[in-house]
Formats: structure tokens, C-alpha cells, sequence
């Protein structure tokens, strides 16, 4: 009940409310029920659970402890993306203390519960940060998204109830609880429904890339010309992608005065997502950046769906032709309708996120692919 009024909602992307989630675990069922934490952090741009693992481990452990507690499950996985090897070791030296302290194992902290917490190492996948996938591959499975329902709540980890929660979400747990839901919930400086802090990795073209710890709300251009310092000598602000790379750009007039929280950046037409803030000034070219992560998301495909396989390989190929100056009139056309054929008609997301960029690059920045097709821009070097 205090982490519902605390207003907390998921930051790995989606925003759920999460004591609501929560609520969604059966009761007197008498099966075992999992957490799962989501530590896969693998979308481009996005870097703050990172800093959670490596300067804050415990406190990630700390809302484990009281997630199980919540959910009434005696058994967290932590899945750390693979490549993540330092914040691992530091993570799992960590959990070592805690079960040293008492704090985790048979009876954890004197209670008479037993609570244990489990480091699983990714291989390298970025799909197994989708929450069905990431539990097969903690089964030793492919890590294939799987098809819901049942959703994990009902049917998760194992088959049983399973709550998946992302690091920075359980991470904020502990000081909720210790200070209070009002306080957290009085975290806020625009939309009442964007509550507490909140972690954004900015990278790209500022002067002092990072990860920042803000208030919900604050404005993006604040963010971007006070704290990051803005972009460097004689360049300006073109481009903001907000929510790691698979939400929608925004122009730098579309930035002005947004505030940095759930609403404000949906009222702007992109969405907050994870909070991996990739920034680009008046050198980028837009028709290259989007080529380039049309290509991470058809190498990242799994494969399962045919609109998601067929079409992130499709998107790439017209992209990049388009920048070698091979392009057809009829392929900002045909872009558009690949990526409508692949937005919202696949197992998971991943389909849509290729397609997202796509389509507000094309109608945001629409003269720099005519440019390409027209032959008043030289082709790009495009290695294969
Ligand atoms: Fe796999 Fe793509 Fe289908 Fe997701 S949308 S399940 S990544 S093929």
C-alpha cells in the first residue's frame, strides 16, 4: 500500500504503476512466487541501472528483499545483461554480504522467512530484456519472447506467479519506505501522476554526458544546456530521442520548455521510456542515425515473427541504399508501409520499436532523405 501511494511507476520503459503490479500476484494460492529484476540494460542510449549495480548495489538488494515481501515470494533473480561483467561481480560480491549479514538466506533478518536472491548472467541478447524472454533464458531455454496471455503474473518464471520489476524501480523501494510515500509521492515538478526521481543517461552531443538523478519534471532543455552543458562550440540542439532509442524523436522546438516525466513527454509525442537520452546537434545526419538503428534491431531480432524478421532486415537494406544514393522515389512510400505493417501485429515490441523511428524520422526530417533521393546530398559511406 505505501509503494501504490508513493505513485512509483516502472522505469525500465513502461510505466506501470508499481504497487498495482504488485497487487496482480494471486493470494492463498500455495504456489511459489518469483521476482524477477530486469538488470538486461541493453537498449542503445541507455546506461542508469548500470550506476545502480556499480556505486549501489544494496539498495537494489534492500527492494528485492521487500518486492518478495510484497509479492510473497521467497526467490528473486537478478538478470544482469551479459556484458555488464564489472556491475556483476560488484553486484554478486553484494549479495555475498547479504547473506553474510543475515539479511538474505533461511532467515532473513531474523523474520523466519526464507529469502534468497540469485545472480543470473545474461549471454549477449538484447531481446532477453523482454520480460517472457528474459524468463525463458533464466530456464535455460532460447530467450524467445513468448506469447501473452497468460501474462507472468498468472503464469511466469517457471510457470508460477512472477513479478518482473526493473532496477531502478526496485532500487527506489527502500527509500520510500524509510521516508515515506508522501514524500516521495511530493517528488514532482509537473504532472501529479510523475512522481519521485527519476535516472536519465544522456549521451550524444553534450558537453558533459552521463547518467543524472532528477526530479520528475524537470525541463528537458534544462536538463540538456544546464546540467550536461549543453552542445558544444558553434553547434546546435537538432534532435532529442528521450526514451532510449525506440520511442519517437523529438525536434529541438519540440524539447523547449518539455517537462522530463511520463506526461509532458507523451504531450510532446515521444515517450519517457527508459530514460536513455541520446542527443544530436546540427551535425547529424538523420537518415544515417535511423539506418543505424534499424540495423541493431534487425541484428537484435529473434526471429519468431515474420513482419518483425522480414521487416527490421527490409527497413535496413532501403535505408541503406537510400544513403549510397541508389534510392527510389517510391521508398519513403514503401518505408512507411513496411513500418505500419510491423507496429503492433508481433509477439513483443522490439517489431515497433524498429519502425518508431522510422516514421517520425521520416516526418520530422523528411528533406534530408529527399536530399539522398534526389541527388543533392553525395552518398554516405555505408559499410556493410
Ligand atoms: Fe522476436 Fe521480433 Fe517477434 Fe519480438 S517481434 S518476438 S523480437 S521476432
Amino acid at each position: 500500500e505505501e509503494v501504490k501511494a508513493s505513485g512509483l511507476r516502472g522505469r525500465g520503459g513502461a510505466g506501470f504503476p508499481t504497487g498495482m503490479k504488485w497487487s496482480f500476484m494471486p493470494k492463498d494460492d500455495g504456489k511459489p512466487h518469483y521476482l524477477c529484476c530486469n538488470a538486461d540494460e541493453s537498449e542503445p542510449g541507455t546506461f542508469k541501472d548500470r550506476e545502480i549495480l556499480r556505486w549501489t548495489p544494496h539498495a537494489l538488494i534492500e527492494g528485492c528483499a521487500i518486492a518478495c515481501l510484497g509479492i510473497r515470494a521467497e526467490t528473486c533473480y537478478i538478470f544482469v545483461r551479459g556484458e555488464y561483467t564489472e556491475p556483476a561481480d560488484i553486484l554478486e560480491a553484494a549479495v555475498a554480504e547479504a547473506y553474510a549479514a543475515g539479511t538474505l538466506g533461511a532467515d532473513a533478518l531474523g523474520s523466519g522467512r526464507r529469502l534468497d536472491v540469485i545472480v543470473h548472467r545474461g549471454a549477449g541478447a538484447y531481446i532477453c530484456g523482454e520480460e517472457t524472454a528474459l524468463m525463458n533464458a533464466i530456464e535455460g531455454k532460447r530467450g524467445n519472447p513468448r506469447i501473452k496471455p497468460p501474462f507472468p503474473a498468472v503464469a511466469g518464471l517457471f510457470g508460477m506467479p512472477t513479478t518482473i520489476n526493473n532496477v531502478e524501480t526496485l532500487a527506489a523501494v527502500p527509500h520510500i519506505l524509510v521516508r515515506g510515500a508522501a514524500w516521495y509521492a511530493g517528488l514532482s515538478r509537473s504532472s501529479p501522476k510523475s512522481t519521485g526521481t527519476k535516472l536519465i543517461s544522456v549521451c550524444g552531443h553534450v558537453r558533459r554526458p552521463g547518467t543524472y538523478e532528477i526530479t520528475m519534471g524537470l525541463p528537458m532543455d534544462e536538463l540538456i544546456f544546464d546540467l550536461c552543458g549543453g552542445m558544444h562550440d558553434g553547434r546546435s540542439l537538432k534532435a532529442v530521442i528521450p526514451g532510449g532509442s525506440s520511442v519517437p524523436i523529438l525536434t529541438a522546438a519540440e524539447v523547449a520548455g518539455c517537462p522530463t516525466d511520463y506526461e509532458g513527454i507523451a504531450a510532446a509525442g515521444s515517450l519517457l521510456g527508459s530514460g536513455g537520452m541520446i542527443v544530436m546537434d546540427d551535425s547529424t545526419d538523420m537518415v544515417f542515425q535511423i539506418m543505424r538503428l534499424a540495423r541493431f534491431y534487425a541484428h537484435e531480432s529473434c526471429a519468431q515473427c515474420t513482419n518483425c524478421r522480414e521487416g527490421t532486415a527490409w527497413t535496413t537494406r532501403i535505408l541503406e541504399r537510400i544513403l549510397r544514393g541508389e534510392g527510389t522515389p517510391s521508398d519513403l512510400d514503401l518505408l512507411l508501409d513496411i513500418a505500419d505493417n510491423m507496429t503492433g501485429r508481433t509477439i513483443c515490441v522490439l517489431s515497433d520499436s524498429c519502425a518508431t523511428p522510422v516514421i517520425s524520422g521520416i516526418r520530422k526530417f523528411r528533406g534530408e532523405f529527399d536530399a539522398y533521393l534526389s541527388g543533392d546530398r553525395a552518398p554516405a559511406l555505408v559499410e556493410a
